[in-house]
């Protein structure tokens, strides 16, 4: 069954606050004591595993830390199945190696499956030492709930619960059939092979504006915190030095936290809205999956796509395309979606084209094309010969790009990752 999550807005008590800090807390005193048993256990020629290292830990808990007797169950069992789920992670190549925890700036903890009320903006049941906590919308999804985790960000507190969902619920309709090209760039955020640009929303540089202010007071409490302690304004602090923390340079801080929470939740939004669209409107879409990485070394476009969340645009599309049931075809990043011509039956390579022409005119048809369209048409046509079912030898082929009657280049054969094999029919 398909999982969905759902994350919601917490109004805790100040009470509820602190028991929650609490467990927070103790989530990362057993994660650490887990993964400290772990590491040991694997230089002793071991071989760790979860299960085993929660029934150690039980043994000795009570004993050892009596104050768990205070903190819910499932804030010190969750952490040995995370723990096992990082490390099989870790060894299938997916993620780094788990790491101590410090102190989190974003504290989380878990809570098994609550049985109280699920509907309406009634209170969220939750561990007993804590009560019922507010929540400030009901539950979008119905089915049995499998778990969930509460997080801090900035000083709002959040629910995430895990729902297993019937297909019908997890798969939505689409309203239409199309097929489209999709170029992401950092000049516009995504430009369509019919020629419309989308561009991220304009409260996100407001947003990002504001926290460079908001920056720079948080600066100017550090340098009076510096000449309290007798520090030149610009010397560099001392390792093991620590600064007075005024209410002041706190509530600076905390404001700091905010922003960064409001361009957060800006970019998430634009981003669920963009890709939900492209995928309620069609059954193929055809895009380049961009080096993000690679890209991020080049400094003058970073804070760009730092802004736009390119990362996070994939992801989410990807989210998208299953429950529609839309087909994404991803070129990577070798396929030539910007320098051939993209007029039917030209195919005219321009070789010369470099990252700043913005626009260019071919001299076969002498159409003058526009960068980014140009490139999402040529995405619009890889998408269009891999969906349809024709029996082609290979998508490239189909697109006419690997013709040798045209200038090839080395670079010339993109590969094509269909990511799901069937479109489904909306309805
Ligand atoms: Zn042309």
């Amino acid at each position: 069954m398909p999982t969905l999550a759902h994350k919601i807005r917490l109004h805790p008590t100040p009470d509820q606050i602190q028991y929650f800090k609490q467990a927070a807390g103790t989530t990362r005193m057993v994660w650490n004591w887990a993964l400290d048993a772990w590491n040991q256990q694997g230089v002793a020629g071991q071989h760790p595993n979860a299960y085993a290292l929660k029934k150690q830990f039980n043994a000795i808990k009570y004993q050892q830390f009596p104050w768990l007797h205070t903190i819910h169950r499932d804030a010190h069992s969750q952490p040995f199945a995370d723990l096992g789920e990082a490390w099989r992670r870790f060894l299938t190549g997916q993620n780094d190696r788990p790491v101590f925890k410090k102190k989190a700036k974003r504290p989380r903890v878990s809570i098994s499956p609550m049985t109280s009320s699920r509907s309406g903006r009634r209170p969220c049941g939750s561990p007993k030492s804590v009560g019922s906590v507010r929540i400030t919308e009901p539950l979008r999804f119905s089915g049995k709930i499998l778990g969930a985790r509460v997080t801090r960000r900035a000083d709002q507190g959040f629910i995430a619960i895990q729902v297993a969902v019937s297909q019908s619920d997890y798969h939505r309709p689409r309203t239409e059939n199309g097929q489209k090209g999709a170029d992401v760039g950092v000049k516009t955020f995504v430009t369509l092979s019919t020629g419309e640009k989308i561009d991220g929303p304009k409260a996100l540089r407001k947003a990002l504006r504001r926290i460079k202010m908001r920056q720079r007071a948080i600066t100017r409490k550090l340098e009076a915190a510096k000449g309290q302690i007798g520090l030149p304004q610009n010397a560099p602090i001392p390792q093991g030095t620590h600064l007075p923390v005024s209410h002041n340079r706190a509530k600076a801080t905390l404001r700091v936290g905010n922003s960064h929470l409001r361009v957060a939740n800006l970019r998430q939004d634009f981003l669920h809205k963009t890709s939900s669209r492209l995928c309620r409107e069609n059954q193929a879409i055809g895009i380049e999956t961009l080096s993000v990485e690679g890209m991020l070394m080049n400094h003058h476009l970073a804070q760009a796509i730092a802004d736009q969340g390119f990362g996070q645009f994939f992801t989410i599309l990807q989210y998208q395309a299953d429950r529609y049931g839309t087909q994404l075809i991803t070129a990577d990043r070798w396929f030539p979606s910007s320098k051939p011509c993209s007029t039917s039956g030209c195919g005219y390579l321009n070789k010369d084209l470099t990252l700043k022409d913005r626009e260019w005119t071919c001299p076969s048809c002498e159409i003058t094309h526009d960068r980014d369209i140009n490139a999402a048409r040529n995405l619009h046509r890889l998408a269009t010969a891999t969906a349809l079912p024709v029996a082609t030898r290979s998508a490239t082929d189909a697109t006419g790009f690997g013709d040798p009657a045209h200038d090839r280049e080395s670079d010339f054969d993109g590969k094509i990752t269909p990511v799901r094999d069937e479109a489904r029919p909306a309805g």
